[in-house]
């Protein structure tokens, strides 16, 4: 099984590039911003409790993210394999996601980091506020999310560093580029 983390600030380009693995390498994709996105529209409980936390931009608590995403992956046991996207975004969270793959005897292939600068970011998430319509794309709740990655998130990184599983691939170039780099960072 071919199991991918893609981790990169808001922004990096990690949807558009999921897309691309999902169809290179038939795996499904868990997002967790999609999944607690579906909760809030279908206003499940879950919806209901993560709601105002979602729009201010903070992360939520670990047992209801990892619930949630542990969930997930028990609906596909055929699966290929799964990109994750969005999580983990706390070093508690990697090491849940291992223990609970361990069991399953799966583990995490590849951690896939698109680096891109936090400017560039500024501006494309300027540009995507207009189209996209989400709750927390506004200025002062964007900035909130990529402090959450760089003072939190980011403490992910030396985790799987340590593992020997992280590839750093710039995310600023052209889309067709960078798929191409994660294929090869994939398949090598
Ligand atoms: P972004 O585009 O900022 O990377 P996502 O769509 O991945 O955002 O997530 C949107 C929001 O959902 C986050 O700002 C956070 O509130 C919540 N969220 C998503 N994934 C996680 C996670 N793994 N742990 C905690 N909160 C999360």
């Amino acid at each position: 099984m071919l199991n991918i983390v893609l981790f990169g600030p808001p922004g990096a380009g990690k949807g558009t590039q999921s897309e691309r693995l999902i169809e290179k390498f038939g795996l499904v994709h868990l997002s967790t911003g999609d999944m607690f996105r579906m909760h809030i529209n279908e206003n499940t409980e879950l919806g209901q409790k993560v709601k105002q936390i979602i729009a201010d931009g903070i992360l939520v608590d670990d047992s209801i993210t990892i619930a949630m995403l542990e969930f997930e992956i028990d609906k596909h046991p055929d699966s290929k394999g799964f990109i994750f996207d969005g999580f983990p975004r706390t070093v508690a969270q990697a090491e849940a996601l291992d223990k609970f793959l361990n069991e399953k005897n799966l583990n995490i292939s590849k951690v896939l980091q698109l680096d891109v600068d936090e400017n560039v970011i500024k501006e494309r998430i300027a540009l995507r506020q207009k189209v996209s319509g989400r709750a927390d794309d506004g200025a002062d709740k964007l900035l909130k999310r990529i402090d959450e990655y760089f003072n939190k998130t980011v403490h992910v990184l030396p985790y799987y560093i340590a593992q020997g599983k992280l590839t750093t691939i710039s995310g600023v170039g052209e889309i067709d580029a960078i798929s191409q780099k994660l294929f090869s960072a994939i398949e090598n």
